[in-house]
Order: structure tokens, then C-alpha cells, then sequence
């Protein structure tokens, strides 16, 4: 943008997500979406370090005999699949949606959202290195399984087009485009991939295992359940500002690559856990991936596809820090609890 010499200031009705009219993403005045600025302020108030979390227990049971080898293997592949999922998710915000946006207060979420992706990796790094796992193992999972690089491969097909230098917004086929972007991100990568592998973990709470590394990813659950809600206030109110975008093709297309994720999802749940772990089976996953999908299209107003109900109820549970916290003493911390926030 030319900046010019002004007394003009900017009109709060010409603001949005994309093509804002005029647009100044300089200056955060006059805020339109509140929610951005909402969802930043819920981030600062849940803040939160890998570091902060003791993983003494966890560093003694992975190291001694009393994880079964279904177990260690469940864990891994489960890290391994939040390593690379973060990354996506951080190069996403950085390369492909921070530039097209044009609301001041979206983008300050936006970069708050950034660093909380980087502190997840900052956390699978500090459990990788406190168990003494093999970094390699992990972190190149995604090309070594073909379960894990079919998620990330769905989603990097669609990151293209939106990191070309020459794409911009601003035609029905390019806001189109983003707008698929942020729904694939949102929905399909923040929303549905990583709950059969919080699913898992969780698990391992359940049973007083690994409670270290389970708080990390309590804490990385609900910033991601931030994230989602914020991606999908995005998706509602482009579909308000530019309705013309939504069409019955969009939408039916929508709905029918939550449905290939959704059956990504229960491929690698098959594939990482094929003999279920902690009662937890295929058919569970199957129907909890299901339940979690419904939930994703319904937030945006499209048709629930399956209609199963929830077969692990305790989810939401798993992410009532303040019970664990206290459950496990193993914070000293106190930060506040997002009450407002979905868990699921
Ligand atoms: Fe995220």
C-alpha cells in the first residue's frame, strides 16, 4: 500500500477479512471483528511454556518396563503426527493467510496464533528430548508413514495455489480460493486431524501415564480449540461480508473434502493404533472422527454427514485443566482457564 498524507480516517464499514476497501492494516482503529481481538486476548490470558510442565515421571516410565510396546508405539506416532501438523499450521498463517488479510485485528490474532503454533513445536521438541527419543524418528514421520503423509500431503495441496507470489484475492475464483484455503485449515487440518491423536494421549492420561507430556498437549488442545473457533468466525463473517463466495458448489464441495479427511483420519487411526490402546478401538475412533466432523460442518452451517454420537464423552473432560492441574500436582503456575472456550 502507497502510503498518502491523510486527516481522513479509516471507515469501519469498508473493513474486512479480505478486499477490505481501502484497506490501512496499520492501524487497529476502528475494530470491526471483534472476535479477533477477543480470541488474542484469551490467548495472552491462557499463555503457556513446554518448560514449565515437569516430565520427571514421565522421563522414569519411559525408561523403565512398564510401557508395552502398543503403548510406546501409540505415543510416537501420535508426536510424530502433531510435529508436522504445527508446522503446516505456522507456515499456513505465515505464508498464506497473514498477507491476504485485511482486517488490522484479525492479523494481530493471527501472529498471537503464530507464536502458539511455535511453542507446539517448542513442545514436542522438549518431550522428544526429555524421553530421549529419536528426533529423526519423529519429526520425519510424515514421509516414512503413509497414513501420516496422506494428511499432510491433502493439506499441502491446497496450500499452493494461496503461496504462489502471484496470488492474490480480489476475484470471485481467487477469494474462493482463500476461502477454501481457510476451511481446509481451520476445519479439516486445526479441527479434525488432530483429535484421534489427542484421542490417544488423552488415553494415556486416563490411565496416570506419560501425565507430562499429556498436560503439554491439554495445554496445545485448547490453544488449538482457539485457533479453530477464531478460523471459523473468519469463515462466517467472509461469508457475510462476501456471500456470493458460498455457493451451493462451494459448499457441497466443502462438504465433500471434510468427508475424504474424515476417511484420512480413520486410515490412520487404523493404521497408528490398529489394535485400539486403553479400550479404545477402530470403531470408537471411526465414530468420535465422525462426531468431531459433524461438528466442523455444523459450525459454518453446512449439513451434519453422519450423525454418530460422541463414543469418548471424557474428551472434554481431558481438558478441564484446572482439574488435571490439580489432579497431578504438577504445576505451579496459575494461568487462566479459557471457560469460554469449545473443547471439542
Ligand atoms: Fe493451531
Amino acid at each position: 500500500m502507497s502510503l498518502k498524507m491523510s486527516e481522513t480516517r479509516p471507515d469501519i464499514n469498508k473493513r474486512r477479512i479480505i478486499n477490505g476497501e481501502d484497506a490501512d492494516v496499520i492501524q487497529l482503529h476502528p475494530m470491526k471483528h471483534n472476535f479477533a481481538w477477543d480470541a488474542y486476548l484469551a490467548g495472552n490470558a491462557n499463555h503457556w511454556l513446554p518448560t514449565e510442565i515437569a516430565m520427571q515421571d514421565d522421563i522414569e516410565l519411559w525408561k523403565s518396563d512398564q510401557l508395552t510396546a502398543d503403548e510406546r508405539q501409540a505415543f510416537e506416532t501420535a508426536l510424530g503426527f502433531f510435529t508436522t501438523a504445527d508446522s503446516i499450521a505456522a507456515n499456513n498463517l505465515v505464508l498464506a493467510l497473514y498477507k491476504h488479510v485485511t482486517s488490522p485485528e484479525c492479523r494481530m490474532y493471527l501472529l498471537r496464533q503464530s507464536y502458539e503454533e511455535a511453542i507446539h513445536t517448542h513442545a514436542y521438541q522438549y518431550i522428544v528430548e526429555s524421553l530421549g527419543l529419536d528426533g529423526g524418528k519423529i519429526f520425519n514421520m510424515y514421509r516414512e508413514k503413509s497414513s501420516h503423509f496422506s494428511k499432510a500431503k491433502f493439506i499441502l495441496t491446497f496450500n499452493e495455489g494461496i503461496f504462489d507470489d502471484s496470488f492474490h484475492t480480489g476475484t470471485f475464483e481467487t477469494d474462493q480460493k482463500f476461502l477454501e484455503n481457510l476451511c481446509i485449515f481451520s476445519l479439516i487440518l486445526e479441527g479434525i486431524f488432530f483429535y484421534s491423536s489427542f484421542a490417544v494421549i488423552f488415553g494415556f492420561q486416563r490411565q496416570n501415564k506419560l501425565v507430562g507430556s499429556a498436560e503439554q498437549i491439554q495445554y496445545i488442545m485448547r490453544d488449538e480449540s482457539q485457533h479453530l473457533n477464531f478460523g471459523i468466525n473468519m469463515i462466517n463473517a467472509i461469508k457475510e461480508e462476501q456471500p456470493e463466495l458460498w455457493t451451493e458448489d462451494f459448499q457441497t464441495r466443502m462438504v465433500d473434502l471434510v468427508k475424504q479427511a474424515t476417511e484420512l483420519e480413520y486410515k490412520y487411526a487404523q493404521d497408528v493404533f490398529p489394535n485400539g490402546i486403553f479400550g479404545m478401538n477402530a470403531d470408537g475412533f471411526k465414530q468420535y472422527i465422525e462426531h468431531v466432523a459433524d461438528r466442523r460442518l455444523a459450525a459454518v452451517g453446512l449439513p451434519k454427514q453422519y450423525h454418530t454420537k460422541n463414543p469418548f464423552p471424557w474428551m472434554s473432560e481431558a481438558a478441564d485443566l484446572s482439574k488435571e492441574k490439580n489432579f497431578f500436582e504438577t504445576r505451579v503456575t496459575e494461568y487462566q482457564t479459557g471457560g469460554t472456550l469449545d473443547w471439542e
